[in-house]
């Protein structure tokens, strides 16, 4: 839990810096980065400080060890001893003591719950909470039942579903032929379209995930037989049906379905589910800029998985034995595409950052070499510009990633729009990504326009310069009507995206006119 996207807790706005991860950071002593720590994990010392041993933490237990030189905290159910790693924590010390001797769960899902903590600190590993003893009963047997899988992270947390969202759970059923299965969905929900659908068949297992508002519908099951690679997709939107459609390897008759797996047949709200992943085939990768480079990726025949506009995946590599997981938004593969979409495939513009922890590693990556995709994630909603005149985008070095499908998609689908425009700030004319593109793009496409700002720029230039202004912000964001409804998208670094939100809450833009991309 440590750099940017690695680490725990969030930094106090006193102590914060921000590195290229985009979340505020604390200055770390020397020796003190999150390779130093993964190296101190490996050197065989007793982190954990029991020897190797796994206790039952009680919450009188753990509460006793709530200082800085003695300090658990639980998340997920599990308790590490955290003392450690206190000065490797990106976040700050004061953050990470906020949870000493605690439950840290809320916070830590607050901040990055997607960090494989599990890896990071598994040298740091105390053991499970014990179970609150309660009065035995037939029903509260079950109860503990439940609550213990449900602090393992195991269980859906169904339970908490009010009775509307309950009735909203979707139901399947499955049905053969010669020579297929088809797993039917009913979704009880209109408008299902095919990248709400997620499905994956590895290792003889079928998981599937549908996404349905804020809940995910999962069905998990090893399946009686093998079956060929490729899967299909089939949606009806208006009945809200989905069919997962599977070959047959043999002609036999299947009794039933198979057996079901972890989460399965489990309707729970996105946020509480866990990341899936799988390997995909780096394809190829071309420079965009001198640090910046364009890698596509092909997802397996058996996954069927499309990135909404506006959303990210988590990129998960081993380095130095750890897990370590990093968001990423996809592109498509050209802002003019010359082929049709590739479904198949996932296109990422990644700087490369030489001191970077994830970034050299990807960088090493060979083509025809693997490494792990997640499902994605992120609240950007398509709805949100279906009905706009006028699209202002704020884009600061790769925060120019979420704004390439959504400009495709903007100039292309929403009918309403009569202005598109691009503020795109970054150091130096070499960093631009996609500059030639962006020009060719306004020069076709009349309601589009793109405006460039440097901070660090060479004598040469003659275009805009310093970095996002109020008055750069009032002079760019100007409806084309009195009347127009707008949306302004912003992205780039923490402190680019969270001034530019503040200058233009003053010039008078509601919440509701902004969207910031954000992890
Ligand atoms: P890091 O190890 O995080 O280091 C980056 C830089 O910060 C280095 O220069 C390093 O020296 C410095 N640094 C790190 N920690 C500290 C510290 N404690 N003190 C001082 N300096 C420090 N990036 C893209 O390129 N393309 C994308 O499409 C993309 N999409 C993203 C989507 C989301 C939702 C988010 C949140 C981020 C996205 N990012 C994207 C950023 C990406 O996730 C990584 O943060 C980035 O690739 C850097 O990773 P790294 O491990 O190589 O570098
Ligand atoms: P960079 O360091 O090259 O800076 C680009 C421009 O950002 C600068 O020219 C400047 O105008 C502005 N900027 C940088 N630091 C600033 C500050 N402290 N205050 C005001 N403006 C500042 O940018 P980069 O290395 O390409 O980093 C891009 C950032 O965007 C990363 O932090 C990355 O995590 C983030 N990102 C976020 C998402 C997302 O969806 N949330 C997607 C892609 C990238």
């Amino acid at each position: 839990m440590l750099n940017a996207p690695s680490q725990v807790f969030p930094a106090p706005a006193s102590q914060q810096r921000v590195a290229a991860g985009g979340r505020s950071k604390v200055p770390l002593k020397p020796g003190r980065s999150l390779m130093d720590w993964i190296r101190l994990t490996k050197s065989g010392k007793d982190l954990s400080g029991l020897k190797g041993k796994l206790i039952e933490v009680t919450e009188e237990e753990l509460a006793k060890h709530n200082k800085k030189d003695d300090c658990w905290i639980c998340i997920r159910g599990l308790v590490y001893n955290v003392s450690p790693y206190v000065e490797y924590h990106p976040g700050g010390e004061d953050e990470l003591m906020k949870a000493a001797g605690a439950d840290g769960t809320d916070l830590f899902e607050e901040v990055h719950r997607w960090v494989n903590y599990e890896s990071m600190l598994k040298e740091c590993f105390v053991g499970r909470m014990a179970l609150k003893p309660i009065g035995v009963t037939k029903e509260t047997c079950s109860i503990v039942a439940e609550e213990k899988k449900l602090l393992n992270g195991i269980l859906p947390k169904t339970k908490e579903l009010d009775a509307t969202s309950k009735e909203l759970i979707p139901s399947d059923d499955w049905f053969q032929t010669d020579s297929s299965i088809t797993v039917t969905i009913y979704t009880k929900q209109k408008d299902i379209i095919s990248e709400l659908v997620i499905v994956d068949y590895q290792d003889g297992k079928l998981r599937g995930e549908i996404i349905l508002k804020d809940y995910s519908y999962i069905l998990n099951v090893e399946l009686s037989y093998a079956i060929q690679e490729d899967v299909a997709v089939h949606t009806t939107g208006k009945v809200g049906k989905v069919e997962i459609i599977l070959k047959k390897k043999d002609n036999i008759t299947w009794k039933n379905l198979g057996q079901p797996l972890e989460g399965h047949h489990s309707f729970i709200r996105c946020t509480d589910r866990g990341f899936h992943y799988r390997k995909c085939k780096l394809i190829s990768k071309t420079d965009v800029t001198h640090n910046t480079k364009l890698f596509c990726l092909m997802l397996p025949q058996s996954t069927h998985l499309q990135v909404p506009v506006g959303q990210h995946i988590y990129l998960k590599q081993i380095i130095a034995g750890t897990e370590i997981v990093k968001p990423y938004t996809p592109v498509s593969s050209s802002l003019i595409p010359e082929l049709p979409n590739l479904t198949a495939h996932i296109f990422l513009m990644i700087k490369i950052y030489p001191n970077g922890l994830f970034t050299p590693e990807l960088d090493h990556l060979q083509i025809g070499e693997y490494i792990y995709v997640s499902n994605p994630e992120g609240s950007f909603k398509k709805s949100q510009v279906q009905t706009v005149d006028d699209l202002f985008l704020l884009a600061a070095g790769t925060g120019f990633t979420p704004m390439v499908k959504l400009l495709s998609y903007a100039l292309n689908n929403v009918c309403s729009l009569r202005i598109v425009k691009l503020m795109f700030f970054n150091k130096t004319e070499g960093d631009i990504l996609w500059r030639n593109k962006l020009e060719e793009l306004a020069f076709q496409d009349k309601r589009f326009d793109v405006e460039f700002i440097l901070s660090e720029p060479e004598k040469e230039w003659t275009g805009k310069q310093g970095k996002i202004s109020s008055s750069l912000l009032s002079e760019f964001v100007k409806r084309s009507k009195d009347d127009s409804k707008l949306l302004i998208c912003i992205c780039g670094p923490a402190p680019f995206t969270e001034q530019g939100i503040r200058f233009l809450q003053d010039l008078g833009y509601s919440s509701e006119d902004i969207h910031s991309f954000t992890a």
